[in-house]
């Protein structure tokens, strides 16, 4: 039992507090040279931020390092939603259609270095260690996946392609109720970013540390610069996209479809829902955000 219990000691020390290693060139974690987006592999679906206007008016959008004016409410930055940059993408289906039950895939070969099943995004999060031919390391985050839905486990290597979940039915709480009368707003909050833990990096609002996946914006410095300059958050499409064909002429890989970035004129949106949703009994949330419930803040 002792060498058991010593065993089990050194495992902890060696996979530290959120259960997997992550950060080593491991000569396990296969190179990651081509690229996906994470959504539409399989169903040939095209799938995009939403970038919507009434009149003259910016009324929504939710793609990477951008104000999102549909959002309401506070945030553990002390400031109101619409004035916080988002550190992601959200992803819709470009033809109107619920975003809700598409398939999420692993962006590109790697490792699955989060699955926690028991925290609210709301819906589960899933972060994948890649490694670029560059040796260095990037991470594909996918947020708002249905809890009932994630075929993938911590430790686990994934190939491009994967199915790792399927996106989580959320009903819209933005502030144009009446451009959404679907009252929809189920979407993949997709982030790209060249470090693992967020969980403690916001050093001039504590009260949004606390989760290893971050709170999906940042305030004041820009995603791009957060926490660090070409060490932080990146766009996800553009990293994506330009890592989604193959660079040597001879390989006969095949790169999955691209998924369009064209602004969905047609279809009045959604945004993040900031409502509380009856998922995880087990973790009371501290959390705030569209992202995170809106909770005291
Ligand atoms: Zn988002």
């Amino acid at each position: 039992m002792r060498v058991l219990a010593t065993g089990m000691a050194l495992l902890i020390l060696v996979l530290g507090p959120a259960g997997i290693a992550h950060g080593q060139n491991d000569a396990t974690l296969p190179v990651a040279d081509l690229f996906s987006p994470p959504l539409g592999f399989r169903d040939g679906l095209s799938y995009a931020p939403r970038i919507e206007y009434a009149g003259n008016d910016l009324i929504e959008n939710t793609d990477y390092g951008v104000m999102n004016p549909d959002l309401v409410g506070s945030t553990c930055f002390g400031r109101p939603w619409e004035t916080i940059y988002h550190a992601g993408e959200d992803l819709y289906r470009a033809d109107g259609e619920s975003t809700a039950g598409a398939e999420v895939t692993a962006v590109a070969d790697g490792r699955v270095v989060y699955a926690n099943l028991f925290i609210n995004y709301p819906g589960l999060v899933v972060i994948v260690e890649h490694l670029l031919p560059s040796k260095e390391l990037v991470y594909s985050v996918y947020i708002h996946l249905d809890d009932n839905t994630i075929s993938v486990e911590e430790g686990e290597l994934v190939e491009r392609g994967q199915r790792v979940g399927t996106v989580l039915y959320q009903r819209y709480a933005g502030r144009f109720p009446d451009q959404h009368p679907d009252g929809d707003d189920s979407h993949l909050h997709f982030e790209m970013r060249y470090f693992y833990d967020a969980s403690d990096i916001y050093e001039d609002h504590l009260a949004c540390n606390g989760r290893v996946p971050g709170r999906g914006y940042t305030y004041p410095i820009h995603p791009d610069d957060f926490p660090e300059a070409d060490a932080g958050y990146t766009d996800p499409s553009t990293f994506v996209e330009i890592r989604s064909v193959t660079r040597t002429p001879t390989s006969t890989a095949t790169p999955a479809p691209t998924a369009s970035r064209t602004p969905v004129s047609a279809v009045v949106t959604a945004t993040d829902s900031p409502l509380p949703t009856p998922y995880s009994p087990l973790l009371p949330l501290l959390i705030c955000g569209t992202e995170w419930m809106a909770v005291g803040y």
